[in-house]
Order: C-alpha cells, then sequence, then structure tokens
C-alpha cells in the first residue's frame, strides 16, 4: 500500500521516503556519524502551521527534545532571530541542534500535485493553501512590490517571494511544483543567515532542507531531503552526511 502511495509521490520527487523512514534514517545517522541519542538533540522545525503538518509529524521525531516551532505559512522561519536564539539556549551542552526546514505540498493519490483529501472532507483542498493563495495573486496580477501589511504578515511576505521570481514560476511546467522550490530557497537562505547570527553553546547545528509532502487521508506523509549538513561549533568545519543518509 505505502509502496504504491510512494511511487505516486516520487513520480514529483524521485528521492522522497516516507516521513517515518525519514525521522529514522536521520536519527540513526546522527547517532552512527556524530555519536549523538535523540535525547542530546534540540530539534527546531521551520514548517507550515497547516493542521495536516501536525496530524502527519512523524511520531518519533518527538524522541528528540522540542520541537521548538520556528515557522509560520508554508515554513518560511517567521519566528526570525528571536526564535533561533530561544531554542539555542534551551540545546544540552554535550548535544546538538536540529533544524528540519521545510514547505510543504500536497499529492493525492492520484498523483495532482498541489491539493489533497484531509479526513471527513469530500472535496480535496489546496496544499499548501498559502502558497496556492499567493500563487493565484501571482497569475492574476494582483501582487503590489512591496505590500506587507500587518493584518497578514505572513501571506504578504510569501507573496513577495513569488513576486521577485515571478518569470520563473510563470514559465514553469507545473507552476505550484516551481513555486514550492522557490519557496525551499527563500526558507533555506534565511534559515543560513539566522544561524551565523546565532551562538549556539553546544557540539553540533544540524541542517537539514526539505520538501514536506502531505498525502491524502490514508496516504500519511513523505519527505524529500535537499541538505543535511552538519557544522562543528569548536572547528567551525561544515559536512554533509547526505550520502550516509541515503545509504
Ligand atoms: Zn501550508
Amino acid at each position: 500500500m505505502n509502496n504504491q502511495h510512494l511511487d505516486t509521490v516520487r513520480q514529483w520527487y524521485p528521492n522522497a521516503l516516507t516521513s517515518i523512514e525519514t525521522i529514522d534514517r536521520l536519527l540513526d545517522t546522527i547517532e552512527k556519524y556524530l555519536g549523538l541519542k535523540p535525547e542530546q538533540l534540540m530539534h527546531a522545525d521551520s514548517m507550515c502551521c497547516d493542521d495536516v503538518n501536525a496530524i502527519q509529524y512523524p511520531p518519533r521525531a518527538y524522541q528528540m527534545l522540542g520541537p521548538f516551532k520556528m515557522g509560520g505559512l508554508n515554513g518560511y522561519p517567521f519566528a526570525g532571530l528571536t526564535g533561533m536564539n530561544a531554542f539555542a539556549h534551551h540545546v544540552p551542552e554535550n548535544g546538538a541542534v536540529v533544524v528540519f526546514y521545510a514547505p510543504h505540498i500536497g499529492i493525492t493519490n492520484q498523483g495532482v500535485i498541489g491539493e489533497i483529501s484531509r479526513i471527513g472532507q469530500h472535496v480535496n483542498s489546496a496544499c499548501c493553501g498559502a502558497a496556492k493563495g499567493a500563487l493565484g495573486k501571482l497569475l492574476s496580477g494582483q501582487i503590489i512590490e512591496g505590500n506587507i501589511n500587518s493584518l497578514d504578515f505572513q501571506m504578504n511576505t510569501i507573496e513577495q517571494i513569488f513576486l521577485h521570481h515571478k518569470e520563473r514560476i510563470l514559465a514553469a511546467q507545473n507552476q505550484i511544483f516551481e513555486a514550492t522550490q522557490v519557496m525551499y530557497e527563500a526558507i533555506d537562505d534565511r534559515i543560513e543567515v539566522l544561524v551565523k547570527q546565532t551562538h549556539y553553546p553546544c557540539k553540533y547545528v544540524i541542517l537539514v532542507g526539505a520538501i514536506f509532502i502531505n498525502g491524502d487521508k490514508e496516504m500519511g506523509s513523505f519527505c524529500q531531503y535537499k541538505k543535511f549538513d552538519y557544522i562543528n561549533l569548536e572547528s567551525g568545519e561544515r559536512n554533509s552526511l547526505m550520502t550516509e543518509y541515503y545509504l
């Protein structure tokens, strides 16, 4: 059953795994190569506040401390420097900070991207709703340069990100797929800036960037990693564990 759904998801994301397998591999790789157990890890995530992400969150992630919630709509790290600093000071001294960040996107069991069937509903709904909303506004020319209003600050921020990549999104074969990639790059850029400006009183900072994929209610969730780096805070050295993750 799961394999069939994974095949559907892999039409879009060829290296995706179920999120259950993703978290198993993450924790096993960290333990094997860095010698740290889950209870030595302070976990922060920057994911969309959509309830489906809470419903489909992989349970084993709770073996780590946290999660501290960095994200707002579509996973942009709206908690900012204050958020990053807060959990940096909650980490076990001999442990590591694990920051998982990802925009999310729905894929139905028919392989339709950008929507899902939710529990108790017979019609599909948008996923990520914020990304689809911003994309709709981009297509109809409704996004005004510089328009960020405190009433809808997070949504307006996503609109501006899409506006700044308008040509690329409009030219794409699948616009919501491309907009999600644009969102990933914007989140990744911002996380890197926040990490550079934060002091962590522990051994490692581990950065995991991904696309989080929500399936229909019976499908569960999936994840395609795009970055799995660790920074040794003593030496400043940075390495990738992506090859080890896929072993
Ligand atoms: Zn969302």
